[in-house]
């Protein structure tokens, strides 16, 4: 769009606050922003009057449908829409919409994966409108935001906990707040999610089953370049990708999702979105947008947009880095202030963070497990699956000098002076970046980057959320137990122990070293390489108790949780070996085989005219070879999955899926990417790693 039309269009699919104040009545309107901000619950008047409002919008809009926009657990978006005709019985209709059907849903939730949820309790689920995640239109259907619950209340979505942790860190923070003396009307959770992503030619991506299937290349030997010349990142962007890049921010602009920054990433082919930072829920329901968007978009231009986590072997894979922060009102908590106490107050989350994330590394590492970022963690590209922080030169040094006069104190060597250190100005716009780091502090707020490009944020967000809550419970807790102390004195002191007690998760160093495997061992920090190591830490007592404790999953919905994230694990993987089996059977062996096939009749023809050719004889026992070991790997491949399949219980066939069948997975590529160095380019079936990357 034209750049004075940009302001004009901006939010302009979305039912604004503006649009809200400007047409519902004054009191209706209040109300609502009470529901909104304080998190009161609606009546069905007010709720009558704001859907009626809405539908008056969305019909102007040229709306004709309704739907409950929701997250189930995998991960997705999910709707179903429906009109607002409403006959009158005279073969007219009126356009209609209550409140109920604002406030409330009931899509068929037996087709959704519960983890069992549903055998223990009841098939029907509600979705349940969420007021602070503003509704839109999307392709002529008015979307409301919601969550998805069953029938007894239980989350079946990835929406209800999190909202669930929100209110737990708020409720804490405020607590936190108090003592310093601060009363802010809501303190939220702050959320910037960096999205990268492949285009390639769709006639590409159609002519490789495996990309339609899994998202991801199964096969395909090393290209002859990869992402060694280090053009790619940042590089000019292509007419193409770029015309695609504009029509993806208009779009987002017109949804009201604050896309800001796009450039080509390190791989060959990969690219970035990044939005300005909202509040945490609402970040995470554009980010699902904004995917959906850019897959729908790329076809507009003849390409394909993916978005696995890593759908080529050789180069990077894609992240989608998570910004974290929190606000009071307007103040950022994680933001150094000018005078003391305000850095009080900043040490204070600090400290609660770094404590937080070395309490609850685990389900930290188990929210960004899946199959697809397997392939990331520790593949020395992305950070490895140990979960460390990084403070940067700024800090660190601030950090290290408190722990030494802690450690000073407690060996009774040196009475500690108890005002809080100056913080270095430089740390507000601290550039210092250690890209290794899974988790690293970039001067105002957290970037966790563990998680997998097409994963939903909320998972981490949880468990980050809850644990930074229980941590400043922990603070009030420690300052109502040292009331002999004057309050900055305690809170110090809280800063230094914790600091002190938490210091192995601090790691500067090169987060993709061996020596860090090492140390990190030494230092007791989990490694758990992959999805089945990950997961079980989701139904340890200590996890169930702390995620009920503060209310953000009961324990039959972490081991429901749990059950589902597992049993995803192993039906993605069935569907790759099942799709890398048929391949080798239907596309690999009858290319392979007709080429052999034409070089034995040359060999043929050739040795009657007298003429031996050693070089196409030697080829054709070489393919003939390699159609045997191909044939030999997709049986071994089929067996093991079948085994896999069947084992008894669902972390024992995740178990064997890692154990078994991805080496089987791997031997088969390896046979049939070894055929295809030497294959004829005009026999082979699909587009190879050349073609689908270095395309112009
Ligand atoms: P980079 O990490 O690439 O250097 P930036 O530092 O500009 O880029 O920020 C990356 C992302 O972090 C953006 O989405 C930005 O909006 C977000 N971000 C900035 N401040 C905050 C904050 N206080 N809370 C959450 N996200 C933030
Ligand atoms: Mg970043």
């Amino acid at each position: 769009m034209a750049s004075d039309k940009v302001s004009e269009e901006y939010g302009s699919l979305v039912f604004t606050d503006a649009d809200m104040r400007q047409r519902l009545p004054k009191p209706t309107y209040k109300e609502l922003r009470r529901v909104i901000d304080e998190g009161k619950d609606i009546n069905l008047n007010i709720a009558n009057e704001v859907a009626h409002a809405m539908k008056e919008w969305a019909l102007e809009k040229g709306a004709t449908h309704f739907t409950h926009w929701f997250q189930p657990l995998t991960g997705i978006t999910s709707e179903k829409h429906d009109s607002f005709i409403n006959p009158n019985g005279d073969g007219t209709v009126l356009m209609a919409f209550s409140g109920k059907e604002l406030v409330q849903g009931e899509p068929d939730a037996s087709s959704f994966p519960s983890g069992g949820l549903r055998a223990t309790f009841e098939a029907r689920g509600y979705t349940v409108w969420d007021p602070m995640s503003p509704v839109f239109i999307k392709d002529e259907v008015l979307c409301i935001p919601t969550a998805f619950i069953s029938y007894t209340g239980e989350a079946l979505d990835k929406k209800t906990p999190l909202l669930r942790s929100e209110a737990a860190v708020e409720r804490e923070a405020k607590r936190v707040l108090a003592l310093f003396g601060k009363q802010p009307k809501r303190v939220f959770t702050t959320c910037g999610p960096e999205q990268e992503y492949f285009l390639i030619q769709e006639d590409d991506y159609k002519a490789r089953p495996d990309l339609i299937l899994t998202g991801r290349t199964l096969f395909g030997c090393e290209p002859a370049k990869g992402q060694e010349l280090e053009e790619h990142y940042f590089g000019a962007i292509r007419p193409s990708v770029n015309a695609f890049m504009k029509e993806v921010d208009d779009e987002l602009w017109k949804l009201g999702i604050p896309a800001r920054t796009k450039h080509n990433e390190v791989a060959p082919c990969q690219h970035e979105l990044a939005p300005i930072f909202e509040q945490g829920s609402v970040a995470i329901d554009n980010n699902l947008l904004t995917m959906e968007k850019l897959k729908l978009m790329a076809t507009h231009y003849g390409l394909a947009c993916l978005e696995h986590e890593k759908p080529f072997e050789y180069v990077n894979g894609s992240g989608k880095h998570d910004n974290w922060s929190l606000s009071a009102d307007s103040e950022n908590l994680l933001e150094p202030g000018d005078n003391p106490e305000d850095n009080l107050q900043f040490l204070v989350f600090l400290a609660c963070l770094v404590a937080a994330v070395d309490e609850h590394a685990d389900l930290l590492r188990a929210a960004v497990a899946s199959a697809g970022n397997d392939h990331r963690l520790g593949a020395n590209e992305a950070p490895p699956a140990i979960v460390s922080i990084f403070l940067g030169d700024a800090l660190t040094p601030v950090v290290d000098a408190l722990i030494k006069k802690e450690h000073a104190e407690s060996h009774g060597r040196e009475r500690v002076d108890l005002g809080v250190p100056a913080l270095p100005n430089i740390l507000r716009d601290n550039t210092d970046r250690n890209r290794t780091s899974p988790f690293a502090f970039t001067g105002n707020k957290f970037e966790f980057r563990m998680c997998g490009s097409q994963q939903n944020l909320s998972d981490c967000n949880v468990a980050l959320n809850a644990a930074v809550a229980e941590q400043c419970e922990r603070f009030c807790d420690y300052i109502a137990a040292h009331e002999d102390l004057d309050f900055m004195a305690a809170a110090m002191r809280f800063v230094r122990h914790t600091f002190r007690d938490h210091q192995r998760i601090l790691f500067d160093g090169n987060g993709y070293s061996e020596d860090w495997e090492k140390e990190a061992e030494k230092r007791g920090l989990l490694n758990n390489k992959t999805t089945p190591d990950a997961l079980p830490c989701l139904v340890e007592q200590k996890n169930i108790e702390f995620f009920e404790k503060f209310n953000v999953l009961s324990e039959a919905e972490s081991r429901a949780r749990y059950v589902a994230a597992a049993e995803q694990y192993s039906k993605l993987l069935n569907i790759e070996a099942n799709t890398m089996v048929t391949m080798a059977r239907n596309l690999y062996t009858p290319a392979i085989s007709q080429y052999s096939g034409d070089l034995a009749s040359s060999v043929a023809t050739k040795a009657e005219i007298g003429v031996a050719s050693k070089t196409e004889k030697d080829l054709v026992a070489t393919l003939t070879q390699g159609l045997e070991d191909i044939r030999v790997a997709a049986d071994e491949l089929e067996e093991k999955n079948v085994a896999a399949r069947s084992a008894e219980d669902v972390q024992k066939q995740d178990d064997a899926y890692r154990d078994d069948v991805v080496p089987a997975m791997a031997k088969l590529r390896a046979a049939v990417d070894g055929m295809e160095k030497i294959c004829a380019k005009d026999y082979w079936p699909v587009p190879s790693y050349n073609d689908m990357l270095f395309y112009v």
